[in-house]
C-alpha cells in the first residue's frame, strides 16, 4: 500500500507492506501545488507516488491500492466541497473529485479519507497494535482547529455524507469550563461553544487570549500581536505560567467534556490525544492529559476498561492512516 497525505504546502508519502510495516520512518515530501489548482496538484500527487515506490524499491506491480487523505471539507468519496475549502480556494476545486482524478492518473484503486480521520485511524492502530481490529477509540487532535475521528473495530466511522467525527464542532456544556464573566466563544463554523471554539490554536488567538490577557495585563504576551502570542503560549505553559495554565486548563476541560459525550455515544476503549500539545515537554503534556482525564466523566465499568493516551508522530499520521485505510479496504475485498 502507498499512503499519500495531501496538505496545503506539501504532500507526504509512505509505504505499508503486507505485514503491516511502514517502509519509511520519516517525512518524504514534495510540494503539493494545491494553490495552482487540481491539475497541478494531481500531477504532484502522482509524482509523490512514483517517488516513494522508487525510494523504497517497491515494484509497481506489487502496489494493490493507494490511500489518499486531504483536508476537508470533502465527501466520503473524496469530492471537494462545492464551496471549496481553506486549501482549495481555486474555483476549479469546487466539487472536484480528487480521489477519482488520482485513480485515473495512476491506474490503481485510490481509497479516500479526510486528514483528521486518517490521523485518527493511525492513532488507533498505533495505540492498539495487533489488537486494533477488535478495539474502538476516539481521537482528538489539537491544531489550528480541533480534528479527530471515531474508530470502531479498527475502522474509521465515515458517515453518510463523510462528515462523521467532526469532533471540533460538537457543542459542549460550558459550566465549569468558562469563567463567570467570560463570553461564550464562537467558532469559524458558526457555532458557539463547540470544542474547537476553545480547544484549538485559533481559539487561543480569537477567544481565550483576548479574555485572559485582560486578567493578566502585565503579561509579556500582552505586548505581542495575538497570532504570535497564541503560538508562543505553549512555551509559557511548559514553565507553568499562570496565564498559560488557565488557557490550557480550559482546553483540557473542553476536551474532557467532549470525551464525556463520546463515553455515552460509542463508549470507546481508548481516548487518544494528539497535536501540538503532545510535542510539548513531558511534564506539561502529562498534566494536560491528566486534566482531560479528570474532566471526562466515566462510569465505573468504563473506567475499568478505558485508557487515555497521547499519540506521537502525528506529522506522519495522515499518510500512514491513509495507507492503513487502503490495506483494510483491500483485506475486506
Ligand atoms: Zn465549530
Amino acid at each position: 500500500m502507498v499512503g499519500l497525505d495531501n496538505g496545503g504546502t506539501c504532500n507526504n508519502a509512505t509505504v505499508l507492506d503486507a505485514t503491516g510495516q511502514f517502509l519509511v520512518d520519516h517525512l518524504v515530501e514534495n510540494p503539493s501545488l494545491v494553490t495552482e489548482g487540481p491539475e497541478s496538484a494531481v500531477e504532484s500527487l502522482a509524482e509523490a507516488f512514483e517517488n516513494i515506490i522508487e525510494l523504497t524499491s517497491t515494484p509497481r506491480t506489487l502496489v494493490r491500492a493507494v490511500g489518499l487523505d486531504t483536508p476537508g471539507p470533502a465527501s466520503a468519496t473524496g469530492v471537494i466541497s462545492s464551496k471549496g475549502g481553506t486549501n482549495f480556494g481555486h474555483v476549479s476545486w469546487h466539487g472536484y473529485d480528487i480521489r477519482g482524478a488520482l485513480e485515473s492518473r495512476i491506474g490503481l484503486p485510490v481509497i479516500y479519507n479526510n486528514d483528521a480521520n486518517a490521523a485518527a485511524l493511525y492513532a488507533h492502530h498505533r495505540h492498539f497494535g495487533a489488537d486494533a481490529m477488535t478495539r474502538s477509540s476516539v481521537s482528538a487532535i489539537v491544531g489550528t482547529g480541533l480534528g479527530g475521528g471515531v474508530v470502531e473495530n479498527g475502522r474509521v466511522i465515515g458517515g453518510a455524507a463523510g462528515m462523521a467525527g467532526e469532533l471540533g464542532h460538537v457543542q459542549i456544556p460550558l459550566h465549569d469550563v468558562l469563567e463567570d464573566d467570560q463570553p461564550v466563544p464562537a467558532c469559524n463554523c458558526g457555532f458557539e461553544g463547540d470544542v474547537e471554539s476553545i480547544a484549538s490554536l485559533t481559539a487561543i488567538k480569537n477567544n481565550l487570549l483576548p479574555y485572559w490577557l485582560k486578567r493578566f495585563p502585565e503579561h509579556p504576551l500582552a505586548a505581542e500581536p495575538l497570532a504570535k502570542a497564541a503560538k508562543k503560549l505553549r512555551a509559557y505553559g511548559e514553565k507553568e505560567d499562570p496565564l498559560a495554565m488557565a488557557v490550557f486548563g480550559q482546553q483540557a476541560k473542553a476536551i474532557g467534556k467532549l470525551f464525556t459525550i463520546a463515553a455515552n455515544f460509542t463508549d470507546p476503549g481508548a481516548y487518544l490525544l494528539g497535536g501540538g500539545v503532545v510535542e510539548a515537554a513531558p511534564r506539561f503534556r502529562q498534566w494536560f492529559l491528566n486534566t482531560v482525564r479528570e474532566h471526562t466523566q466515566l462510569r465505573q465499568e468504563q473506567q475499568a476498561v478505558a485508557s487515555f493516551a497521547l499519540v506521537a508522530d502525528l506529522d506522519m499520521a495522515g499518510a500512514r492512516g491513509a495507507a492503513v485505510a487502503a490495506l483494510e479496504r483491500v483485506n475486506a475485498g
